[in-house]
């Protein structure tokens, strides 16, 4: 089952998503969760979506930071609807947001765009 629950993020992205509440709050941008922890089963299941099952494709990739809690989605909201139009200005204010706690942010990626999805920049491992 997957988690719309910042409980189910580790502790780190966990903090992060706090901060990107409190910076939303204060942009005045109506949003919500849509997902943060995935199960493979889970992604699995999205994956197969467009390919071996009917629908649309959902997802590029079978291995989702999801999985790990190191994730989570949002939907942007416009009178209380879900506004899935990304050239809305709220969208790229929730990315500049993101972006500035240090997120990475799918809606700025060169390929494969993921407007909704932000996830943890692990630190750089540096060898000693
Ligand atoms: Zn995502």
């Amino acid at each position: 089952m997957a988690s719309r629950s910042p409980l189910a993020l580790i502790p780190e992205m966990r903090e992060l998503y706090k901060q990107f509440c409190a910076e939303m709050d204060k942009a005045g941008i109506s949003w919500i969760t849509t997902c943060t922890r995935r199960t493979q089963a889970d992604q699995d299941e999205l994956y197969a979506r467009g390919r071996s099952k009917p629908g649309q494709i959902v997802t590029w990739t079978r291995k989702s930071r999801h999985i790990d809690g190191e994730a989570f989605d949002i939907c942007i909201l416009k009178n209380g609807k879900l506004c899935w139009d990304v050239s809305n200005g709220d969208w790229k204010k929730a990315g500049e947001i993101g972006r500035k706690l240090g997120l990475d942010w799918g809606g700025a990626w060169t390929r494969n765009k993921d407007f909704p999805h932000f996830q943890y920049r692990r630190p750089k491992v540096v060898e000693t």
